[in-house]
């Protein structure tokens, strides 16, 4: 346990006897079983991948954890990316395991604060651009190009090599691939990723079987499902705020090699499936990460067939990214007493004193 992904999957990935063993425990993240929602939508093996149990609480980390031992191997000492905020954080924690520089360009107002507050506790470089994530994707290309900086956007292929080790957990735990894998969609890195680990896995005997591919964006940030690169993309989502994806061709290749699907989801069944993951199954996941989920009960409301199919939704990264969304969800405000017992048991409406059969108490 905890040996991090270059070790665990050396053999399926681009490594050569000079790539620094670089790991912070990355990978092996749990594959949880439905508590809920299964019942709800008739689906006998539905499992959640919690990509947000990495050290930096998303994702992100097994493909950073590749791209930057290979920054190090190619001499670099400064990498750069563009973010939404969790390459960001991942790259600011890779790169001070690594001994290396980063600079992140974020777009202003976009990122949420638990990932901003990542990249500056690792001690990245912050500058925050005045425009969206796809004009600073857009700039962090060019500096690369023109100066010694390893770019570790998703563009990179070691990022994709990286985070191809999550189908490979998938098989390694279910002992074949899912029927179907639901997936948000942002910059299309990650579907690209997983894509290309079931094909791997499945043509050197690891799997018998291919998942159909079911992809999700934000409504308001749907470029793959509308076919036109958009604007000024909008979403509460902001993982998937993304408007002219850097994988579009690699998405667009999961979805019609696996005879998957792109679909779109409404900000408004994005925050259901967020509150419905919290409030049902447990799990306090990015708002991003709930357009699986979304995505997933949209499928099965629209009449698709799902008897006897085993599901996964990858759950992308940690709700407590962005505190501030949760109050979209809170129906509740927190309670104020006095410090005493009487005070309380009066608020939970309990009898003061005795103490048999405590109310909260399952008889
Ligand atoms: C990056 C990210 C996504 C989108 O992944 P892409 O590879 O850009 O499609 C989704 N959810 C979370 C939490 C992310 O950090």
């Amino acid at each position: 346990m905890g040996e991090g992904v270059l070790k665990r999957y050396a053999r399926y990935l681009p490594l050569t006897p000079d790539t620094p063993a670089l790991s912070i425990g990355e990978g092996e993240t749990p594959l949880v079983r439905s508590h809920h929602l299964a019942g709800e939508l008739g689906i006998d093996d539905l499992y959640f991948k919690l990509e947000g149990c990495n050290p930096t609480a998303s994702f992100k980390d097994r493909g950073m954890v590749v791209a930057v031992a290979k920054a190090l191997e190619g001499g670099y000492t400064t990498i750069l990316c563009a973010s939404t905020g969790n390459t960001s954080a991942s790259a600011a924690a890779y790169g001070a395991a690594a001994g290396i520089e980063t600079v992140v360009l974020v777009p202003r107002g976009n990122v949420a604060e638990g990932k901003l507050s990542q990249a500056v506790a690792y001690g990245a470089r912050v500058i925050t651009l005045r425009g969206n994530f796809d004009a600073a994707l857009a700039i962090a290309r060019e500096l690369a190009e023109a100066r010694s900086v390893c770019l570790v956007n998703s563009v990179n292929p070691h990022r994709i090599e990286g985070q191809k080790t999550a189908a490979f957990e998938i098989v390694d735990v279910l002992g074949d691939a899912p029927d179907l894998l639901f997936i948000p969609v942002g910059n299309a890195g990650n579907i690209t990723a997983y894509w290309k680990g079931f094909r791997e896995y499945r043509d050197v005997g690891n799997a018998a079987r291919l998942p159909r591919m079911m992809g999700f964006q934000a409504e308001g940030a749907a470029p793959i499902v509308e076919g036109r690169a958009i604007e000024d993309p909008q979403t509460i989502a902001s993982a998937i705020r993304i408007g002219n994806p850097a994988n579009w061709a690699g998405a667009l290749a999961a979805r019609d090699e696996s005879e998957g699907d792109i679909g779109m989801v409404s900000d408004a069944e994005i925050l259901e499936a967020y509150k419905l993951m919290a409030r049902t199954e447990g799990i306090f996941c990015e708002a991003a990460s709930a357009a699986s989920v979304a995505g997933l009960i949209k499928h099965v409301r629209g009449g698709a067939d799902v008897t006897g199919r085993t599901i996964v939704c990858v759950i992308t990264g940690n709700g407590l990214k962005d505190p501030g969304l949760v109050q979209e969800i809170a129906d509740r405000a927190p309670e104020e007493a006095p410090a005493n017992v009487e005070a309380v048991a009066r608020l939970l409406g309990e009898p003061v004193s005795g103490t048999s059969g405590g109310g909260g108490k399952r008889s």
